[in-house]
């Protein structure tokens, strides 16, 4: 469906932050070989104030805190303020990064753990630029990420031992999991436009031959049963109530003919129900 332009730019954003977290956790895999523990993604709370970390690499003797910006464009400080150039005034993410840290401080002085943390402020765009930032800002910029990494990883003799993997689960522990659908938008059945989308673009595909769909966008092709597996599989999230038919499924599908639905249906799924309240279940489920 379209979205509401409020919506999409919330969307766009949230979108945009996960590919760079995710570009960020990539390197973190590629890169760092010496002891370690990553987490990512944590949501906690300290004096009854939420905060969100990004990543936390767990070295040695020190827990480093990544605040992670996929920011595109020129920005630039002015007087402890920061713009996204020409003239429109942004949050300062120092202030944020600083806010979080405070509070995991505390948080682990709670848990009676004292070990050193390291903040940083990661742009891992290569589109990204900052003017007037003094070099002491805890800012790594992407033509540096590399040789961050290198440095971390220079630290050869870092040894992750009980104590590291108690505070890590301790954390993992404390994490909220809120309902991340708090914030969709409304959105029916009726309202939304039918079809098997891409798994490579998310283009609507037109129509297959035989056993095999091939994108018209991008030319990626799957195989007729895994792509509607899949599209149930979005079915099932964005309707967890309604249950699975043969119509609907053909409907949700669009381009899969009845004959391709029932036999995918009946040969992935479990069976319930008789004649007109004939539905399915996940195996397993
Ligand atoms: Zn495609």
């Amino acid at each position: 469906m379209k979205l509401l332009e409020a919506d999409l730019s919330y969307f766009n954003y949230l979108e945009k932050g996960f590919a760079g977290e995710k570009k960020f956790d990539n390197m973190i895999k590629e890169h760092i070989s010496i002891e370690h523990i990553v987490l990512n993604d944590l949501l906690l709370e300290h004096n009854n104030t939420k905060f969100q970390i990004d990543s936390l690499l767990f070295l040695s003797n020190t827990i480093h805190f990544f605040e992670i910006k996929n920011n595109e464009g020129d920005y630039y400080i002015d007087n402890d303020l920061w713009y996204k150039s020409p003239k429109k005034e942004i949050k300062n993410p120092l202030h944020q990064l600083k806010r979080s840290t405070t509070l995991l401080r505390g948080l682990l002085q709670e848990l009676r753990i004292n070990t050193q943390i390291v903040e940083h402020l990661v742009f891992v765009n290569p589109e990204f630029h900052l003017y007037n930032a003094s070099m002491y800002l805890p800012i790594t910029y992407p033509t540096q990420l590399n040789r961050m990494m290198d440095k971390l990883n220079s630290l050869n003799n870092s040894k992750i031992n009980e104590n590291h993997i108690k505070l890590a689960n301790q954390l993992l522990n404390l994490h909220i999991k809120e309902p991340s659908y708090f914030r969709l938008p409304d959105y029916t059945f009726d309202q939304l436009t039918k079809g098997i989308t891409c798994a490579n673009c998310d283009a609507f595909i037109e129509r297959y031959q035989k056993t095999t769909i091939r994108c018209n966008h991008c030319g990626f092709k799957e195989n007729i049963t895994n792509a509607v597996i899949r599209s149930i599989d979005e079915f099932s999230l964005l309707f967890p109530d309604r249950k699975i038919t043969k119509n609907t499924i053909q409907e949700w599908c669009k381009i899969a003919s009845h004959k391709t639905i029932k036999r995918i249906l009946t040969s992935n799924y479990k069976q319930l129900g008789k004649s007109v309240s004939t539905h399915y279940v996940k195996q397993g489920n």
